[in-house]
């Protein structure tokens, strides 16, 4: 195996054995994602002298006969909505075209700290909005499993990297999917944590109520670290908090044996892929000869989430996006007469048709004479979806869903129809609404006109208990083999 095809773990063993150097991983993975980024364009930017210089600076550690820790000389790759100082942030946007972050997000310094080495920032749907990555303003990103299809979105690239190989982990954030559908495309494990877990500062806003920032990774035993190293509470998010348990890497492999596990029946809807269903029912059956009690539960709610989502997530959108005007931040149009020409010639501009969309949506639901029937109406019915959770944690430790009722779609197949990208959201954006973690794992693999494509499922837990699905979904790793399999690209 090559040195850019390790986990984390590996590549941790690796370093303090002093098999390889970190300057050598780093540069494995530098080479791999010249040979192979002009296929997938994962990355936005690849910040080669920096990462190389921070992979110096461990291997002098390790010299020096200093311990270190898990994330230290890790090369990752990082969506580009989180502030790194001193580099170039898009959101996959015109906007930002030329914005240099002023500041770390949390998560950034925390890794920082620990020696994680920062190869680049990758491609997303602008502001991270859309299920694709075909509404990023750089060009879409490609999957490793077929270059005709999209990875999933919004961080179809951070997902496409880690699934091509050309980083070790990275991370991403999801409102509602962005991490666990295009892990699922992709055939990556990805986890959304708790609303709260981590830190949102540094994170561009897109939607504040449901926005977290979570890991893609190769295995979950490598999420489990690597979410270990970035969750917490920070003064500077008032809306972070402290997780239940200090250190999710160290249970994990304590056995699942009596775990209740719950199938929701709402999720097999006719629009669920034949050839999904029949994998998340053979991934029940595996978990359940692991000892677990896999029960039928229902939540009612779940037909209307996606309805929910999409008046509350515009609405958010269109009160996040105002600062983008060119004035307070963004590109500024040229040549405008007055103010107002500019703040709208800027946005028509610098904003791409889905954002604008959103706003105009969110604005709309917003608005005095419709707040009552949208916004208010989608706030409480939001509470419904919490209690649904609330009500099925009373007898599950959690739940299996598929994490979307399709397989990678091929680039511009559902681009002209945005009702059909919503509707690939079907199973994750209740997570977001509710707030609770979710985890997605491969679950299997599908043969599709002459492609051969990764199905995801998803484990979905109890509020700050990401214990329990990353048990679940290590037990069900360590019982497959569907996250060992490696696209052509890695
Ligand atoms: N696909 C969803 C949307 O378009 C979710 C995006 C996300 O999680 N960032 O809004």
């Amino acid at each position: 195996m090559s040195l850019h095809q390790l986990t984390i773990t590996e590549a941790h063993e690796g370093l303090r054995k002093k098999d390889f150097s970190a300057r050598e991983l780093t540069d494995a993975c530098l080479e791999h994602i010249n040979a192979v980024d002009g296929d997938v364009h994962a990355y936005l930017s690849v910040h080669d002298e920096s990462a190389r210089a921070h992979a110096q600076s461990v291997d002098e550690k390790i010299a020096r006969g200093e311990e270190i820790g898990i994330m230290a000389g890790i090369p990752c790759a990082i969506k580009d909505v989180l502030l790194i100082e001193g580099t170039r942030t898009t959101a996959g946007s015109k906007m930002l075209e030329h914005y240099q972050a002023s500041y770390d997000a949390t998560v950034i310094s925390k890794l920082k700290k620990q020696g994680t080495v920062f190869l680049g920032k990758t491609n997303l749907d602008e502001f991270a909005m859309g299920t694709s990555t075909e509404n990023s303003a750089y060009g879409p990103t490609h999957n490793p499993w077929d270059l005709s299809r999209v990875p999933g979105g919004s961080s179809g690239g951070s997902a496409a990297a880690v699934a091509a190989s050309e980083c070790i982990a990275a991370l991403g954030s999801d409102t509602g999917g962005s991490i666990r559908q295009p892990a699922g495309f992709c055939g990556v494990t990805g986890l959304k944590p708790t609303y709260g877990a981590v830190s949102r500062y540094g994170l561009i806003a897109m939607a504040s109520s449901l926005d977290q920032i979570g890991p893609f990774a190769k295995t979950v035993e490598d999420a489990a670290l690597f979410f270990d190293a970035i969750k917490g509470p920070d003064p500077h998010d008032s809306s972070s908090a402290a997780a239940r348990t200090e250190q999710t890497h160290q249970s994990l492999k304590n056995p699942i044996a009596g775990m209740k596990i719950g199938i929701p029946k709402e999720c097999f809807i006719d629009a669920l892929d034949p050839v999904i269903e029949k994998s998340v029912r053979d991934a029940l059956e595996v978990l359940k000869s692991l000892g677990a009690d896999v029960v039928d539960i229902e939540l009612p709610t779940t037909p209307y989430a996606l309805s929910v989502y999409y008046i509350i997530q515009p609405a958010e959108v269109s009160a996040n996006l105002a600062r983008f005007d060119g004035m307070r931040y963004g590109t500024r149009a040229a040549w405008t007469k007055d103010l107002a020409e500019m703040y709208s010639k800027s946005r028509q501009e610098g904003l791409g048709a889905e954002t604008r969309r959103r706003i105009i949506l969110g604005t709309y639901t917003l608005a005095a004479g419709y707040y009552d029937a949208y916004y208010k109406k989608a706030q409480a019915v939001r509470e419904l979806v919490r209690r649904d959770f609330a009500n099925a944690f009373r007898t599950v430790d959690c739940i299996v869903t598929p994490t979307s009722p399709s397989l990678a779609f091929h680039i511009g197949e559902k681009s002209s129809d945005p009702l059909q990208l919503y509707l690939e959201d079907v199973f994750t954006v209740s997570a977001n609404i509710a707030g609770v973690p979710g985890l997605a794992v491969p679950c299997g693999f599908a043969e599709k006109d002459g492609a051969h494509l990764p199905i995801g499922m998803q484990f979905l837990g109890r509020h700050f208990d990401e214990e329990t699905i990353l048990r679940a979904g290590y037990a069900y790793q360590q019982a497959t083999d569907w996250h060992t399999q490696k696209s052509p690209l890695s």
